[in-house]
C-alpha cells in the first residue's frame, strides 16, 4: 500500500536536541544538593545514568512521566511524589540550552524531508516535547542545501524546519502519552490521512510501541546503536542514517534499504 502521509518525532529524530543532557545534569545537580538524602537512598550515580538508560526509559514519554521513570529505574524512594520537581528543574534546563542554542538538525533528516516533500507526502511533527516547536522554528532551512539540487522547495529565504510541514502536532496533550498511539493517530488524522497508510519516523522504543499500536509502519533511527531495541520494539525497517532509506521503495510504498554501492 503506497503511503499517504509521513508522521516525524522531532527529538533525536530531526533534532539533535539536548533533552538527554538536560536530563542527566538536573538530576545530577539535584543529587548533589537537595536531593542529597535520597541520592544516598538510592541506586543512582552520575555514570549509571548513560545513553542506553536514557533512550529505554525516559526518552519519547510526556515530561513528568519521563522523569518519575528515570527516579523509578534509580529506585529514588517516592519516585512519583518527585518527579513534578524533577520535570520542572529539567525544563528550565532545556530552555537555557536551548536559547543559547546548543542543538542542530540531522544533515540525513533534512535531505530526508526534502526528498519526501519532493514526492508530495503530506507529512506532520509529532512530538510529544512542549519544546518542539521552539527548536524546529529555530533551525533555518539550509539554501541550497548541500548534495541537493538547488531551491528544492520554492521556498522564501529564511525558511525554517517547521514551515515544511502540513500538519503539527508538537506539544498538544493528548489523552495517553507514548507508548500509547493517541499522538499518531491525532496527527494521521490532522493531515488527513489513514493511520494504515501512515509511516511514522521514530527513535525511542516508547514511539516505535505508539505507532505499532496505531496500525502505522515504522522506520526506526538507530542513531545512537540501538538497533535492537528498536527492532524487538516492532519497527518495520531500522537505519542509522536515513540516507538509508531507499527513495524510490518508499515512493511505491514499501521499507528498504539503499544497495551499498558495491
Ligand atoms: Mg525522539
Amino acid at each position: 500500500m503506497a503511503f499517504e502521509g509521513i508522521l516525524f518525532d522531532v527529538d533525536g529524530v530531526l533534532v539533535d536536541s539536548p533533552h538527554e543532557r538536560a536530563w542527566r545534569d538536573t538530576l545530577e545537580e539535584l543529587m548533589r544538593g537537595p536531593w542529597k538524602d535520597l541520592a544516598a537512598r538510592s541506586r543512582y550515580t552520575p555514570e549509571r545514568f548513560d545513553t542506553a538508560v536514557y533512550q529505554e526509559i525516559v526518552a519519547g514519554k510526556p515530561r513528568e512521566d519521563g522523569a518519575r521513570a528515570a527516579l523509578e529505574y534509580f529506585g529514588v524512594p517516592d519516585a512519583a511524589a518527585h518527579a513534578a520537581e524533577y520535570g520542572a528543574a529539567k525544563q528550565a534546563k532545556i530552555l537555557g540550552l536551548i536559547r543559547a542554542g546548543a542543538f542542530q538538525a540531522f544533515p540525513d533528516a533534512l535531505r530526508f524531508v526534502l526528498d519526501a516533500r519532493d514526492m508530495g507526502l503530506p507529512m506532520a511533527v509529532a512530538s510529544s516535547s512542549k519544546n518542539a516547536n521552539e527548536l524546529l522554528a529555530r533551525i533555518v532551512v539550509p539554501e541550497p542545501m548541500p548534495g541537493i539540487r538547488p531551491d528544492p522547495l520554492g521556498k522564501e529565504p529564511g525558511t525554517t524546519l517547521v514551515d515544511l510541514f502540513d500538519a503539527n502536532v508538537c506539544g498538544r496533550t493528548f489523552p495517553r502519552g507514548k507508548p500509547y498511539p493517541d499522538i499518531f493517530l491525532g496527527a494521521a488524522a490532522d493531515l488527513g490521512v489513514r493511520p494504515e497508510a501512515s509511516l511514522v519516523v521514530e527513535d525511542a522504543t516508547s514511539g516505535v510501541q505508539a505507532a505499532k499500536a496505531g496500525g502505522m509502519r515504522v522506520i526506526g533511527v538507530a542513531r545512537l546503536g540501538d538497533e535492537e531495541l528498536l527492532r524487538a520494539a516492532g519497527a518495520d525497517l531500522v537505519v542509522t542514517s536515513l540516507d538509508e532509506v531507499d527513495r524510490d521503495a518508499l515512493a511505491r510504498g514499501t521499507l528498504a534499504r539503499v544497495k551499498k554501492a558495491a
